[in-house]
């Protein structure tokens, strides 16, 4: 039997030790961190339950397309439920929408706002369905190693639909005018971690995903997804080791011979890096073994980092809902500063989870405020600066909900930069790892497969697809089929 060694236990990493389980590998997975779900993870204070990472559950067909694989629907997992309104948006001049759950209400909605545009997101909506079948179905599961792969007349037919070569900014003003309604098609972008002027209009496939596809809630939690990815990983037989982090990986005549912990040294005959793309390369390789040199991260666009604050309320805050976004200042500003003068924000946008809207994750009658201010991944984390923050946004909260926050704040922890660089091993910080962009997409990102070494692969955020919960589970499936393909064709 071939041993498979994954390193990191973040989506990625347990969606590839699953498959190359199920694919006959004795599997084991070594995780830095106490517990499995990297990013997504959760702690509790006071009776406040707190999720640490991602609070959209987007594209619930990939999530539901990984248990299948392994004999399970995601309700016997978990109970999802569809959150009605999907979330609210808070303008600069005071007022706020809510953004419905239908078509036809999305559609009124746009209407009011802008007499004519319904029609135009009618139109943009019925395109972005039909990139986002043929990217679900011809384009985010392929290895990406190469152009080569895109070279068939459907695909180039595809990729001429899809739009991969203009921006999703330019794509979305062929039908709306409005700035708020720019706003709106604007804003699932940003999850892909650039500015819409930089994001191929591929990704107008997110607006399909927010307007058709849903925006929904694991009962219990985000960390819910994480156990069940753990009931999988015990299914197939991985062998877990948490709180072991890796320290070294040594090649010998282009081959992975022993990767070290702290604890003591594996022999894999196939080594899936499922953390940081950066720090396995640069920090656990010895530099003849990189694939990207110094020079080539420097220059790579990272998804935003963000400052996070995890707050208990010891009161009701009427005027949220479970999703809120604080778009009531200058997105340019801050874009600017997040991608071009790399400074701390003047006037941020941000945006605020409330779980305790839809469950009981805080005591009664006190709610679980999660805020995320998105920062530059090229500035200096400063403790000091996080007080000055919470001030700012706590500000804007109470004016938007005419609610006094401030002097009911029962827990308060503030969690940036630095964090995420001693947690994952982020490279430079960053949140959600490397950015979409027009030259990050597809075969232009980090590749799966060493250059250099032979049985070393990748997977996550860094590398194909992209950044998210569904394109890192995506990733995992990707690596684990091309590995199994490749030891299928050296037969
Ligand atoms: C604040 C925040 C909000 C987000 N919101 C959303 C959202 O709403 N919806 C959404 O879909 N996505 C969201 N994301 C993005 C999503 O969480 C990530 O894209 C995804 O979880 C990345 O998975 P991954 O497996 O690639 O990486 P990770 O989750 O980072 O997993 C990598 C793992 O490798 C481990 N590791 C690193 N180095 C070592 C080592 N040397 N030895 C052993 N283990 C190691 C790390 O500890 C980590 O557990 C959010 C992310 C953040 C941070």
């Amino acid at each position: 039997m071939q041993k498979a060694l994954v390193i990191g236990g973040g989506f990625a990493g347990m969606t590839a030790a699953s498959f190359l389980a199920k694919d006959g590998f004795a599997v084991e997975l070594i995780e830095k961190n106490a517990e499995l779900g990297g990013r997504n993870r959760n702690f509790s204070v006071d009776g406040f339950t707190f999720d640490m990472g991602p609070s959209w559950y987007w594209m619930p067909d990939v999530f539901e397309k990984f248990y299948n694989q392994f004999g399970y629907t995601t309700t016997e997992l978990y109970k999802l439920k569809r959150l009605n309104p999907s979330y609210r948006i808070f303008w600069p001049e005071g007022d706020s929408v809510d953004l419905p759950v239908n078509r036809e209400d999305i559609i009124k909605l746009f209407d009011q706002i802008e007499k004519g545009s319904g029609k135009g997101l009618d139109r943009f909506l019925n395109e972005a369905g039909i990139k986002y079948r043929a990217a679900m179905d011809e384009f985010v599961y392929k290895p990406s190693l190469s152009f080569n792969e895109y070279m068939n007349a459907t695909l180039i037919k595809q990729s001429f639909k899809l739009d991969l070569f203009t921006s999703v900014s330019k794509h979305i003003r062929k039908f709306i005018s409005h700035p708020r309604l720019l706003q709106i098609l604007e804003f699932p972008v940003l999850f892909l971690g650039a500015k819409p002027q930089f994001t191929p209009a591929l990704f107008s496939i997110m607006n399909y995903a927010d307007m058709e596809l849903g925006t929904w809630y694991p009962e219990g939690g985000m960390y819910e997804i994480t156990k069940a990815f753990k009931k999988i990983l015990d299914d197939v037989g991985v062998q877990i080791y948490l709180n072991e982090e890796v320290k070294e990986i040594r090649i010998e005549k282009k081959i992975v011979n022993e990767v070290i912990t702290h604890e003591k040294a594996y022999h894999p005959d196939i080594l899936v890096s499922g953390a940081d793309y950066h720090h396995t390369e640069q920090i656990l390789l010895k530099k003849e073994f990189r694939s990207y040199s110094n020079k080539y991260w420097e220059k790579k666009v990272m998804a935003p980092s963000c400052l996070l604050f995890y707050l208990g309320i010891n009161k009701k805050v009427p005027g949220l809902l479970h999703h809120n976004l604080f778009f009531d200042t200058s997105f340019t500003l801050h874009a600017e500063e997040i991608y071009d003068t790399h400074r701390w924000p003047t006037d941020p946008l941000f945006y605020v989870s409330c779980t305790s809207k839809t469950e009981a994750t805080a005591p009664s009658k006190c709610e679980n405020l999660f805020i995320l201010i998105p920062i530059s991944t090229r500035i200096e984390d400063s403790p000091a600066l996080h007080q000055t923050y919470l001030d700012k946004v706590l500000h804007r909260i109470e004016k938007h909900t005419g609610e006094k926050i401030k002097d009911s704040i029962i827990f308060n922890r503030s969690y940036c930069i630095n964090d995420f660089k001693k947690d994952y091993h982020a490279f430079r910080g960053n949140a959600y790892g490397l950015a979409n962009t027009l030259l990050q997409t597809g075969p232009l990102r980090p590749k799966i497969k060493s250059k250099k070494v032979k049985n070393l692969y990748f997977t996550g955020q860094l590398t194909v697809p992209g950044p998210g919960m569904p394109p890192a589970i995506i990733s995992g499936e990707v690596v684990s089929k091309f590995i199994v393909n490749e030891q299928n064709s050296n037969v």
